[in-house]
């Protein structure tokens, strides 16, 4: 039996990219907003139906930059949640910005709105919350919010490519939304990330920060560093985005599949389906919870077989050991957030899962010879 892995990347024909970087070796403009970049980013607009687009090396290094262009002061507070990838929380300590956990809610994992509130201090300056596994944060009672308490709202848009709430893509809630493209995301540029933004004028900012803080060759307006996307990463990028609809199409029909195998059983718990939203299918997690077997004790019977599923997330960010000494680390204020990472795995979920494999690890989870 092969071994299955909790993800795989999507990658075009080879033929298909190469055509695409051909031109590289005719203009000899690899990096540097070339023409690739700037189409890349054109299709994106256009994908997402944001105004605003600014493309980077990577997810994490968008976020900090986009933390970084709206120029809070020093050490101000950052209202988010432990229950994410630890480049949301390192985005804001590495920023000098001090996060501040909020309990997630136990249906869909995301930022527990009603909680925000209850946190908010003289030093807040903006919530951060995650669209964790795609599932939609509630983005109406968090944007009313942040208007009443004149906050600012940056989204972990990471897991939620393609994902639409009410029509609307997750590109265009809060101030700004950064989206990952690391290899193992539903749409990949090998690496890479964008911002999508509302306010125009962070355009120029963020070209600046990613480029070392160059504005032009005699002047330098910031002590930036070097964040940009190259050309080999937005061809990736053109190539795979002719493919998203047909990627999450696959995805569905793995989801769907493991829904009916794994549904209506006690103890275990599937992502929710949400409403007015249309998923990407992004992750299948599973929390096992008053279950014959513990979440540990299925993760070790299918690596057992040479499935590799991971506990995402867990431990949680405010457990991680380089914040042991730091007051904000403290998961017993984040029990939701704990009793879930305790309990929650993220079964193999790629476009190209085979449905007998979906099959087979369900049998393993079912324990049904
Ligand atoms: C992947 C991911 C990131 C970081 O993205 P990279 O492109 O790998 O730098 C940030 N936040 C979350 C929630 C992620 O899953």
């Amino acid at each position: 039996m092969n071994d299955i892995f909790v993800t795989r990347p999507s990658v075009p024909c080879f033929e298909e990219y190469c055509d695409e970087i051909k031109e590289l070796w005719d203009s000899m403009w690899l990096t540097n907003n070339g023409a690739k970049h700037r189409l890349f980013e054109k299709q994106l607009k256009e994908y997402l139906n944001t105004p605003n687009v600014t493309l980077f090396t990577n997810g994490h290094l968008a976020l900090e930059n986009i933390l970084e262009a709206m120029n809070f002061p020093k050490g101000a507070e950052i209202i988010t949640t432990p229950f994410t990838f630890a480049s949301t929380t390192h985005a804001i300590v590495r920023c000098r910005l001090t996060p501040v956990f909020c309990d997630i809610k136990p249906d869909d994992y995301t930022i527990d709105e009603s909680k925000i509130e209850a946190l908010i201090t003289d030093k807040t300056c903006a919530i951060l919350p995650v669209h964790v596994y795609g599932n939609v944060c509630s983005v109406e009672a968090i944007q009313e919010l942040a208007y009443r308490h004149s906050l600012k709202v940056i989204y972990d848009a990471a897991h939620s490519f393609g994902v639409t709430y009410k029509g609307v893509s997750t590109a265009n809630f809060g101030d700004a939304a950064m989206f990952s493209f690391h290899a193992t995301k539903v749409f990949n540029t090998i690496e890479g990330g964008a911002v999508c933004y509302s306010d125009e004028a962070l355009s120029q900012t963020l070209k600046d920060i990613k480029n070392f803080g160059i504005h032009g060759p005699e002047h330098t307006l910031y002590s930036g560093g070097n964040a940009k996307m190259n050309e080999l990463q937005a061809a990736m990028g053109i190539c795979n985005l002719r493919y998203i609809d047909e990627e999450i199409a696959k995805r569905e029909a793995v989801d769907y599949r493991y829904r009916e195998l794994l549904s209506d059983i006690g103890g275990i718990k599937l992502n929710p389906v949400q409403r007015d939203v249309k998923p990407n299918c992004a992750y299948f997690p599973v929390v096992f919870d008053g279950y014959k077997f513990t979440r540990d004790e299925v993760h070790d019977m299918l690596k057992a077989e040479n499935i590799f599923t991971r506990k995402y997330f867990y431990p949680l960010t405010n457990e991680f050991e380089c914040y042991k000494d730091s007051s904000f680390a403290d998961a017993g204020k984040t029990p939701i957030a704990k009793h879930i990472s305790d309990r929650i795995l993220c079964l193999p979920m790629y476009a190209d899962l085979a449905l007998e494999d979906v099959e087979r690890i369900c049998r393993i989870i079912l324990n049904r010879g």
